[in-house]
Formats: structure tokens, sequence, C-alpha cells
């Protein structure tokens, strides 16, 4: 038997494993799993190239609990290891700037069991003990037992080991005692090494008999050697990819389209993207592509290593060209890593390019599932955008679908108003906006519909790409208005007359602090609607980003949405409101006006005398009396809008064609409503 102490040049390694990585304690299985399978394929090629002449027999990797002993261990038929190789292997690790690199990285086990290639050392995170019992594959050697209590001492000793291959035996340590359940061993081994190209047995499989669960004889193998994305594409039928994402995420609904990544130069990577089926909140799809590096499974945070926008995606990616075991800060400027990350994006771009020239209309039929990754995509990456202009759809509400080309083609020269400016109209509810809508059709003009989470940000891209083309969403204004083909008619309404509605309305108009009603005229066609609402699109989507956005952008949450109360003079109701109202009102209003005339006549010439006098110049009765002028003025105002008050409550028409108004755009709720239904049938 040979003692000696491991070679650790500047630190000892234990009490960093013991004290420092206690993150990703679990990581060991990963490691010594693995260190299992790479003996077992070293093997394989040795016995296909002829080195290695014996049997290969079973060379399942074996995984088994000890609960009695305290012992979790993990057996091979692999290569094994002469006296010699452990202590090349195992006993001699040798640091440089061991220390101030685990200082740096000490709650990243990952980083520093990469950086030191200390696989098999993670073993200690969990043990107070580790042996080895192994025998080398090469003839004339004898089996070797080391064993190591977590200090730099070891033994190494000749012992009998019947079969070929390495046993790893940890004792496990009080404090992790959880990692001698078996239930805790079956998820971690599910978890990392579900992929593995060697057979891993977990024990037996298990029955229900009896209404007890009893072993069988057969092995509980706990991973697929040959996952989907190690074959070849020709290989797999469609109903192999759908197997794979069911036994990826065993979950979810069926996704969209799949994408075969399978490159060798000038890096290796293999793997499979799926478009999962989601609508909206992309947040809480994240994290469902798995990286792993020759089967192994490494983590499911993959953003340094696929686009932003690519994370939405799900499935596997495997390759042994990303340096993995350390820090993501690294991650981000490796070379490879971004040349990788170009290269997926290239892919899912052609893929989509090819699906849409092949199958043009399953591309349709999935696009409104599909559309939130091309979207973010487009946002998020001018190169993505310049391939996706090509398939990227725009949906009107008729349910067809255009290209941007097509579209364009579509409403070109309709759509142009006096200016040259093309005008794409859009809805963003197809029932709450659908009067607008119909008088957008009935003009001949067609409707968008924008109704996705992302739909606000392409809008300003588009606009941005597309020359000379506004975005006006269907209920911001008067059809006419928003394509305005020529000037418009002229509103036939002298001052009086407008005072006089627009008092009329007011008064009758619903309060509340969500909401700011401004009354204005058009004048339009008799057989347009008499009186609707619209509101501003610039305003509008100042909310709409500022309710996605928040922050700088809460000055416009904040503020109460602003309507326009549109009342369209040419229509008949409205001229026989006008003569109701001058009828019941202007013997009463008639003796106000005119002394309103007088005393803003009188209030005008005293303005325009101090007009070039500076405030101090001004003598102080003077200034009294202009106080008292502007004083009247409003009493008078306010009587004025009283007696129109006073018509407008009588009248019931205009509480009900501003209720109209507001049933058009889906405003008029609860009392209001019923308000609304009672007066209906009193009207009637
Ligand atoms: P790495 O696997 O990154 O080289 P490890 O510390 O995990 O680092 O292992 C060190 C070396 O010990 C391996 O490269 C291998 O030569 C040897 N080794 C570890 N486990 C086994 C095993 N089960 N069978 C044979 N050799 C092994």
């Amino acid at each position: 038997m040979s003692k000696g102490n491991i070679g650790v040049t500047s630190a000892n390694i234990f009490p960093v494993i013991k004290k420092f990585l206690y993150s990703d304690h679990e990581i060991f299985l990963r490691e010594l799993v693995s260190n299992a399978v790479d003996a077992t394929q070293k093997l394989k090629t040795l016995a296909s190239v002829g080195e290695f002449k014996g049997e290969l027999g079973d060379v399942t990797v074996r995984v088994s609990v000890d609960k009695k002993k305290g012992t979790l261990t993990i057996s091979d038929r692999g290569i094994g290891m002469t006296a010699e190789e452990i202590d090349k292997y195992i006993n001699q690790i040798a640091f440089s700037g061991a220390e101030e690199f685990l200082e740096k990285y000490k709650n990243d086990a990952q980083a520093i069991i990469g950086h030191f290639g200390l696989g098999f050392y993670s073993s200690f995170m969990v043990s107070k003990k580790v042996e080895i019992f192994t025998q080398s594959y090469k003839e004339n050697t004898t089996a070797q037992h080391w064993a190591c209590k977590g200090d730099p001492e070891y033994t190494l000793e000749d012992t009998i080991k019947s079969d070929r291959g390495t046993d790893i035996v940890l004792h496990i340590d009080d404090e992790n005692k959880d990692f001698l359940e078996e239930s805790k061993i079956q998820e971690l081994l599910t978890k990392y090494c579900k992929f593995l190209p060697v057979e891993i047995a977990f024990g037996k499989k298990k029955e229900w008999k009896d209404g007890k669960q009893i072993e069988t004889d057969e092995d509980n193998i706990i991973n697929n050697t040959t996952p989907a994305w190690t074959k070849k594409p020709a290989d797999l039928k469609e109903e192999d990819y759908q197997n794979f994402y069911r036994d990826l995420f065993p979950m979810s609904e069926e996704p969209l389209f799949h994408i075969h990544l399978n490159v060798d130069y000038p890096f290796n990577l293999t793997g499979i993207l799926y478009f999962p089926k989601i609508k909206n909140n992309i947040d809480i799809q994240r994290n469902k592509i798995q990286l792993y590096c020759n089967q192994v499974f490494v983590t499911d945070h993959v953003e340094n290593i696929v686009p932003e926008y690519l994370t939405l995606l799900h499935g596997v990616i495997d390759s042994p060209d990303i340096p993995l075991n350390v820090s993501r800060s690294y991650l981000q400027s490796d070379a490879n890593v971004k040349k990788i990350s170009n290269h997926i994006t290239k892919k899912v771009a052609d893929r989509l390019a090819e699906i849409f020239k092949n199958e043009r209309e399953d591309f349709e039929k999935k696009w409104d599932n599909l559309k939130i990754f091309i979207q973010y995509g487009m946002l998020s990456d001018e190169k993505f955008y310049e391939r996706a202009e090509k398939f990227a759809l725009l949906k009107n509400v008729e349910d067809k679908y255009f290209t941007f080309d097509e579209y364009k083609t579509l409403v070109g020269e309709n759509q142009k108003d006096k200016n040259g400016d093309l005008i794409y109209l859009y809805a963003t509810n197809k029932d709450e906006q659908y009067s607008y809508i119909q008088q957008a059709q009935d003009k001949g003009y067609d409707v968008l519909i924008m109704d996705g989470q992302l739909d606000v940000h392409v809008i300003s891209q588009l606009e941005q790409k597309f020359e000379k083309t506004r975005f006006v969403r269907v209920d911001s204004d008067v059809i006419d208005k928003i394509i305005q083909k020529e000037d418009s008619a002229k509103v036939e309404l002298n001052d009086e007359q407008r005072n006089a509605l627009v008092s009329v309305f007011e008064s009758q108009l619903p309060n509340n602090d969500k909401a700011n009603f401004i009354v204005t005229f058009e004048q339009l066609s008799a057989t347009s609607t008499p009186v609707f609402i619209t509101q501003n699109e610039f305003m509008r989507r100042m909310k709409d980003m500022s309710a996605l956005q928040g922050g700088m952008m809460n000055f416009y949450g904040e503020m109460p949405d602003s309507y326009n109360l549109v009342i369209n003079t040419a229509h008949p109701l409205i001229d026989k409101l006008l003569k109701d109202e001058e009828t019941a009102c202007s013997a009463e209003v008639a003796p106000m006006a005119t002394e309103l005339n007088e005393v803003k006549a009188k209030h005008d010439q005293l303005k325009e005398s101090q007009k070039d006098k500076k405030d101090e110049e001004i003598p102080a009765a003077e200034k009294d009396e202009l106080a008292a002028l502007d004083k009247q003025i409003s009493e008078l105002e306010d009587k004025k809008k009283s007696v129109y008050k006073g018509f407008a409550t009588e009248n019931k028409q205009v509480r009900q064609l501003i209720d109209l108004a507001l049933l058009a755009n889906n405003m008029l709720k609860g009392e209001a409503l019923a308000n609304f239904v009672k007066r209906s049938v009193e009207l009637m």
C-alpha cells in the first residue's frame, strides 16, 4: 500500500470544494456518470480499432444507493485505470493561480470544476470519503483501491476486482443525506443524464403487484442513448420529431415547426429547435432550450448562446465547442459562441423562409402563433428583419394574409391620401371597432388586424422602414379624414350655433377622470353617423407604449384617455336638434347673448386701451373694472350654458346620440347602459 499527498501546488482544494461550492452540489453526479460513460466509450473505440481484443460484454453504467452503508456507487465496465494512471490522472492536480481564481468564482462550481478539470473531485462536495476500485482493461495489471477522506492524504493499494472497469464509491456526508434518496438520484439522473450515449441503469424497473411496488429483473434504464438530434434528418419522420418533443416537454402542446441543426464546420453543433404554440406572455415560456455537451446536460440557461428572441424556442442544442465551464460574461465575448448564435439565427430564418415558400397555406395557418417570435426577432435583430421581411405577414380583418409587398400592392393606390402618403388602416379589436371597420370597408379600404402583444412596436418599426407610409387605427378619426383625398367640406355653423351645440352636448357627456371628451364638428354626409367618438392616434399610441414600458413613458400612462366627440353637421338629426334648440332657447338666450356681446365689447375696448401700458401704469380702478367685466362674462356664459343644459336634459335625443356613440365604441357600461336601454324604450 502506498500513501501520498494529492499534488496540489498552491492551495488545498478540499476546503474549497467543501466550503465554497455550495450552490451546485448536485453536478457531482453528472461528472461521475460522464466519466464512466467516457471510460466505456474509450473502450469501445479501442475495441473497434482492434486494440482491445476481449469481450465487451454488458457495458451498462450502474448507479446504486446503499442507504445502510450511506454510500452511492457509480460503476462502469470501461477501460479502468492502472496504478500509474491513478497517480497521473487522480493524484496530480496541478494548479496555477488557484487561490485568486477560487476567490473569484467561489459561488460558481461549474467554473471551478471546468477550470481545473476537477470533475472527479466534485464528489467531495457531498462525501466524507471517496473510494475507487478499478481494474484496467490492460493485460497483466492489478486492480487498485484508492481512498481519500477529503484531505490531501490518500491511500492506494492493490486489491482484487473480478470485473474490468471502475467503481466509484461515495460515502455521503451528513449534510448531504438527500443524495441517498432514490427519488433524488432518479431526478438528477433524469436531469443530467437523460440522453447520455451509454445505457445507465439505476436499480430495477418496478411493477405494481397486489397493491405493492415490486422490483422486476429488468434494469431501470434512465436514458435514451440515441436522442433524435444525434440522428440524420433524413432518417427521421415528422412523427419522430413530435415524439422527441413530447419526451423533452411532456406537458406542452404540440409544437408548430422544428428546425434540425447540424453543423460540423467551423464548429460542431447539433440540435433540434421547436417553435412552440404560444400566443401571449412570452416570459413564462423561457428556459426551454437545453444545452448539452456530447449528450451531457449542461444548462437550460442559454441566454448567452442563442439570440434573446430565440430563447422563446424550445428544444436542445448540443455542442462540444461551447466553452461550458466558464463564467457567463466570458461566454458573451467568446468568438465561437458568437458564430454559433449567428448561425442559429440564419438557420431559423432559412427554415421559416423555406416553409413559407413551400407550404404557404400551412404557414398562414400557424402565423398567429408564430408571429410573436418573428416580430420579436425583427424588432431586436436587424439581420433577422432583412430576412424576415420576405415572409413576415400582415393579416386583415377578413383573416386574409399578405406579405409586406403584397399588401402594398393591394392598398398602394387606393389608400394614398392627397399628399401621397400611403395609409395602412388597422384595428385592434374587430368587435369593439366594428362600426369604424365597416365605414372604412364601405369606402373600399382594407383594414389590418393588429392585436398582438408586439404590434405597437411593429407598427413603429414598419413606419420607419416603409416609405411615406403611416399606420392609423381605424377609429382614430373620421375615415375621410384618416385618408384625406381632398380638402374637407366646410362646417356651416355660425359661432352662436357652435357654442350652443358644444354646450348642449358637453352638458350630457359622461363625467369621469378616466376619459376626456372634446366636442368637434365635421361636415360629412347626411347618411354618415350623426355623432361618433374618435381617439387621437398619437395619444393612444403613447399610452399603449407606456403601458408596455412604464418608466419615462409613464407620464402618458397617467393621463386620462382623450376622445373627440364628433358631430356630423350634415346629418338631419343634428339639423333638427339645432332648430329645436333655437325654438326652445332663443327667447331666453337672445337677451343674454346681446348683453354678453355688450360686456365683451367693453372688455375688449378696455383691454385695447391698456395694450401698450406696463402693468404699473394701469390705474387700480381700471384693473378692478376689467376684473368685474371678466366675472360678468363668465356669469353670463354660465347662465347661457344652464339654459342649454336645461334644454339638453329635457330633450332625450342628445343623451341618446351620445350613448349611441359610446355604444359603438364599447364604452357604454353598467348603469349608463341600463339607463340607455330604459330611455330607448321611452323614446319608442
Ligand atoms: P476530466 O474527466 O475532465 O478529465 P476528471 O477529474 O473527472 O477530469 O477525471 C480525471 C481523469 O481520471 C479522467 O480524464 C480519466 O482519465 C480518469 N478517470 C476518471 N474516472 C474514470 C473512470 N470511471 N474510468 C476510467 N478513468 C477515469
